[in-house]
């Protein structure tokens, strides 16, 4: 359908139009409170704005005015644009990115500075074409449009076009795969793009040794803009022949699902079918939709990731961000991911001209908090560096053109692909940052130290006025009874707690509380009929909150299991049931009976440490003096410990669960030899000092 061109209305006024150029036009004797040196800048969807700020100015205003070939206005200048000083960290070079236009169309714009309420003279004006839809017309697969951007931005694509237009880019492109994650309620796929160069990794296992990227591109039904800007990228991502492209694609994996939540997205509506809001489920993962998503990041293990969303406060900034705040979120992931949002995105948004902030800002009221259930909190407590995006569903106060629906969408879009882009872009800058935190955040988790809270944020520091970051969401802090200082080694779960029916799904039933945690991907030692899931894991942080009493959002009432094993021991230690070891000595030599588990944290074992047929070995920040042997056990999990060797690990069948061997010093050999699963490690290297065998040759 083609849009209807606005009504020529001819505007005698202007006369100094540039044709050809978005350069300057240089400007005879300026008033001096007049804005000059405006340029304009074209990228996709949007055209930055540019020019030299005027001394004393409050704000400023762009127009635009829709012009022909040749330059003659079509319709009235529009004020489409309001600078603030708090869009940006560098007032001394204003940049307004003005979107909500149609993409190739031509404009002409002046900007000018207002001094408390008083206009001043507009800047000479600048005229250009701006971008046209990315791709090609007659490119096989360039060509390929969304039904969003064929309509013009009057109709959002729906699904079963999104299903033909991702399954046309997987055809015509080596570069992609999509996957079916899972089902909707109502049996809608899905889908993830599966995206590298020159081809995907094959595996899931291969992917996640590719640190990858992660976007969530629609969660809530009828907040459809970052879908919009998911599918597009795609096509770019699948086609692009820019040597960054390629250059991204050839570092790593971008996995996009452009819709979890096909149910709401086909009904417009925040929830699912049954009404639940699926980022209130990321971590009891009632529903089908939550539980392939967090699948998906157990076996493709991305690093880094952005959750898309709309956000309804007129008074915000373009584009909101807020990164994983709960407390038991490792420090190292808090803060990086506070460096991709105030390292990187508000400096290149002050480039762009895009206004990142925090969430919440100015008057947003009590959002952005410490909900583990929140894809965002549930991601930091996975130790994957994130952000929430939201895009200000208005146009607000300083987009006054938005009452124009069309021109609204495309803003919306067009800044969420600007965010999606400048994310891959800090990942291939900062990817060994990323993965350093990564690892310093499992470490931590598995060294099952200091409190656990239950519900809290850390704080997001203001910066002194003006700056994006000038009005943070409201501080949560954990209140006393949500604080546990002493933290429990592991919990215990009865069959009935760990195996029994429930009824917090969809339908009235739901998965079980082991299938639950099988999602997440954490281990489990049974002995008998009991069920225990240890906190020296690398989601130490997230264990508790579904398995502690004091869990606000919990699935089970676990039983604490605190050490029995502390300070020094002299002599040989024989293990029998479930024996959980912290900031202990052992002198002397370790047996694991068979049926029975280990758990150790800050622990010193002189040596050996011998288990065979044991139910579970769980070794972290721990130091074993001697060789380590373990055979046909059930779990296995070494984190961060130091071995003097040999090492050991022969004929253990884990169902799908691998055995852990990540971040340790092996002083000695390290043998592998018919484990079934092959051993991982987390994307975590080893150091070991003696030869290794073909399973753990790559660890
Ligand atoms: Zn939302």
């Amino acid at each position: 359908m083609r849009r209807q061109r606005p009504t020529l209305i001819a505007v005698s006024t202007l006369i100094a139009i540039t044709l050809t150029t978005a350069a300057p036009t240089p400007a005879t004797a300026a008033p001096p409170d007049q804005v000059t040196a405006l340029t304009a800048h074209q990228a996709d969807g949007y055209t930055t704005l540019a020019w030299h700020p005027v001394d004393g100015a409050t704000d400023y205003q762009i127009e635009r005015t829709p012009v022909d070939a040749n330059g003659t206005p079509t319709a009235a200048p529009t004020i489409v644009g309001i600078w603030r000083p708090n869009r940006q960290i560098n007032q001394q070079a204003p940049t307004f990115a003005d979107a909500g236009y149609n993409p190739g169309d031509t404009f002409q714009w002046r900007v000018r500075a207002r001094t408390g309420t008083t206009e001043q003279p507009y800047s000479d004006p600048v005229t250009a074409t701006t971008t046209a839809p990315w791709g090609n017309p007659t490119t096989s697969g360039e060509q390929l449009r969304t039904g969003w951007e064929t309509t013009h931005a009057a109709q959002y694509t729906n699904d079963t076009d999104e299903y033909a237009y991702t399954a046309a880019i997987d055809a015509l492109s080596d570069r992609v795969r999509v996957v079916e994650l899972g089902r909707t309620v109502q049996n809608r796929p899905v889908n993830m793009l599966v995206i590298g160069h020159p081809t995907p990794a094959a595996t899931p296992q291969a992917v996640a040794a590719t640190a990858p990227v992660a976007i969530n591109c629609n969660v809530h039904g009828n907040e459809p803009g970052d879908r919009e800007a998911c599918l597009i990228m795609a096509r770019q991502l699948a086609f692009s022949t820019d040597p960054r492209i390629t250059d991204l694609l050839s570092h790593t994996t971008v996995l996009i699902v452009p819709t979890i939540n096909g149910d709401g997205r086909a009904n417009n509506t925040r929830g699912n079918s049954t009404g639940q809001d699926l980022n209130r489920d990321y971590s009891l993962i009632r529903q089908p939709e939550t539980t392939a998503y967090i699948k998906m990041v157990r076996d493709y293990r991305p690093v880094a990731g952005y959750d898309g969303h709309e956000f309804g406060n007129s008074r915000a900034g373009d584009l909101p961000m807020l990164p994983p705040r709960h407390q038991n979120v490792a420090q190292p992931i808090f803060d990086q991911s506070q460096d991709m949002i105030e390292g990187h995105m508000y400096a290149k948004g002050a480039e762009a001209g895009w206004w990142a902030c925090p969430y919440g800002c100015d008057g947003g009221g009590n959002v952005g908090l410490s909900e583990e259930t929140i894809l965002r909190n549930t991601l930091g407590l996975k130790n994957v560096t994130n952000s929430l995006l939201e895009l200000r569903s208005s146009g607000g106060q300083t987009r006054p053109d938005e009452g124009n629906t069309a021109n609204n969408r495309r803003r919306k879009t067009y800044s969420a692909l600007w965010t999606f882009h400048q994310f891959l872009d800090y990942h291939r800058a900062d990817r060994a940052d990323i993965l350093k935190a990564r690892s310093e955040a499992i470490e931590t988790q598995a060294a099952n130290t200091g409190r656990l809270v239950f519900r809290g944020s850390r704080p997001i520091p203001a910066h002194p006025a003006p700056h994006p970051g000038d009005s943070p969401p409201p501080l949560d802090a954990p209140p006393a009874d949500l604080i546990l200082d002493n933290p429990p080694c592991a919990y215990k779960l009865t069959d009935a707690q760990y195996n029994g029916t429930r009824t917090d799904g969809p339908g009235g039933i739901g998965t079980t509380v082991a299938q639950r945690i099988a999602a997440h991907g954490w281990k489990v030692i049974t002995i008998g009929d009991d069920h225990y899931v240890p906190l020296n894991q690398p989601e130490r942080g997230l264990i508790p909150l579904l398995l502690d009493g004091k869990g606000v959002e919990k699935l089970t009432d676990g039983e604490r299991v605190h050490p029995t094993v502390t300070g020094r021991r002299n002599g040989p230690l024989t293990v029998t049931g479930f024996t959980c070891a912290d900031d202990a000595t052992i002198n002397g030599p370790v047996t694991v009976r068979a049926g029975a588990a280990l758990v150790t944290t800050a622990t010193t074992i002189s040596g050996p440490l011998t288990a065979t047929g044991a139910a579970g070995i769980l070794l972290a920040d721990s130091t074993i003096n001697g060789p380590v042997r373990i055979a046909t056990t059930d779990t296995i999990s070494i984190i961060d410990a130091t071995i003097a060797g040999p090492v050991d690990l022969s004929g253990n069948t884990t169902g799908t669960d691998a055995p852990v061997l990540a971040g340790s010093t092996i002083r000695g050999p390290l043998n592998c030899t018919g484990n079934n699963p092959t051993p991982t490690n987390l994307g975590i290297a080893n150091t070991v000092h003696g030869p290794r065998t073909t399973q753990c040759a790559a660890l």
